[in-house]
């Protein structure tokens, strides 16, 4: 089947999110770990996760690059910049160089920034980004351990990475359909812009957009806006309907949730867990070292592995004590040292006999696949918005990867409820 849609995602959960949305979209979508070394595998669209969301400027541009050529060398239609419906990036990138080097690459001078998701709560409106009830820079996310998001504006976010003038495509033009935003985009490119973010309450406004971006080589944002990407390939009869796109094989083995998101909801979840399965968490301040960490998390599981009741092992702590560790550590040292602990526990857990696995956080789930060895991902059901069972190959695992932010309080135990 001829590729259609080729995505690069900055970071493990981001992709398997956009995997989520295009496979519910009617398109069948592979994630894969890395630029491929082979041929890429035979899908609608093929979603490169990369793990640059905080990587130095320059390897994240190059990685991207290396993903777009292998992309487009397999015959994508378009290209899909994925990242953090919270806008996840600091003043030196990675959001606005990695876009402008695939504009360049593709050899075009407009694309939209629009990491609008109304399900799950992150609306634009007059550019600026709302998590649920509040400001980016009032939700939480103004604590995250390596992307502190102080600034809720994204055209003086965008401005301040991006090479080229950002615009605004506002609320009163997404609001009058695709042909508004079209005219709207086509002014703010004869004005000299090359990026526009894109007002975005509903679900009905990303449809909209992914209609007018149907032109488009490159678009970018979070996973919302590709809502309205596969019936652009159906309306130009490249996309045949699909039934069962979402089928895995049977899930066996132990359950388990590993966590390293330090986000307010991942810290609700484990909460919530607390009350009802074992949960075990570790303290990094304590003991700040990766080997003692897992030997600690190892030690403790013994005895309680069961297919039905997860247990829960979590290194995530509250804002004062990651600072705290930071403090100690430096915010790099400090994220990698956890991250480590994290993915030996994973690794760990799967020698036990665990087959069903929750890892909670973005980078963490990027240190996890990597560590686990994990090459591509088969997109399942959805558990709650954005989080899919995977399949992964070649350790016949399920996975779900959980962005930090996402997911109901109950998530970790109604994960296991699903096949
Ligand atoms: P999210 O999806 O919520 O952004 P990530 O896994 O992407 O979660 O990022 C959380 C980062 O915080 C990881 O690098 C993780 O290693 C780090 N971290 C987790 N626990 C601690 C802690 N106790 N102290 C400092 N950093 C931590």
């Amino acid at each position: 089947m001829p590729l259609l849609l080729g995505c690069i995602a900055d970071d493990f959960t981001g992709a398997t999110d956009l995997a989520n949305t295009l496979v519910k979209g009617g398109m069948s979508a592979v994630q894969v770990i890395g630029v491929p070394e082979d041929k890429l595998p035979d899908a609608d669209a093929v979603i490169i996760a990369l793990k640059i969301r905080t990587a130095p400027v320059a390897d994240a541009v190059g990685q991207s690059l290396t993903a777009c050529d292998a992309l487009t060398a397999a015959g994508a239609k378009q290209l899909f910049w994925k990242y953090c419906s919270t806008f996840d990036s600091t003043d030196e990138g990675n959001i606005g160089p990695v876009g402008d080097a695939l504009l360049k690459r593709l050899g075009s001078g407009f694309a939209i920034a629009c990491p609008a998701f109304p399900t799950n709560g992150r609306t634009i409106y007059l550019g600026h980004l709302f998590v649920g009830g509040a400001l980016l820079s009032e939700s939480g996310m103004e604590n995250h351990p390596l992307t502190p998001m102080t600034d809720p504006n994204l055209v003086r976010v965008l401005s301040r990475q991006a090479e080229g003038g950002v615009g605004l495509v506002p609320f009163n033009t997404v609001e009058q359909g695709a042909a508004a935003i079209r005219r709207e985009m086509t002014r703010l490119t004869e004005s000299g812009r090359r990026w526009a973010i894109v007002d975005a309450v509903t679900d009905a406004h990303l449809m909209a957009i992914g209609e007018a971006v149907a032109p488009h080589a490159l678009v970018t944002g979070g996973s919302g806006v590709a809502m309205g990407l596969p019936e652009n390939f159906r309306r130009a009869g490249l996309l045949p309907a699909r039934a069962d796109a979402d089928a895995l094989p049977a899930a066996k083995g132990a359950a388990a949730v590993v966590a390293g998101s330090c986000s307010r909801a991942t810290l609700g979840q484990i909460g919530v867990a607390r009350d009802h399965v074992p949960v075990l968490e570790l303290d990094a301040l304590a003991t700040p070292d990766a080997a003692a960490m897992a030997a600690q998390a190892l030690a403790w599981v013994e005895g309680k592995l069961d297919a039905a009741r997860p247990v829960v092992i979590a290194a995530s702590a509250t804002p004062d004590k990651v600072a705290a560790l930071q403090a100690k550590l430096g915010r790099d040292a400090a994220g990698a040292l956890v991250e480590e602990a994290v993915a030996t526990i994973a690794a760990g857990l799967v020698e036990r006999g665990v087959g069903r696995m929750v890892v909670a956080g973005g980078e963490t789930s990027g240190a996890v696949v990597t560590r686990l060895g994990v090459t591509s991902l088969r997109i399942g059901p959805e558990i709650d918005p954005g989080v899919p069972w995977t399949y992964a190959n070649p350790t016949g695992l399920h996975l779900a990867l959980k962005s930090g932010n996402f997911g109901a309080r109950d998530f970790f135990l109604k994960a296991f409820d699903h096949g």
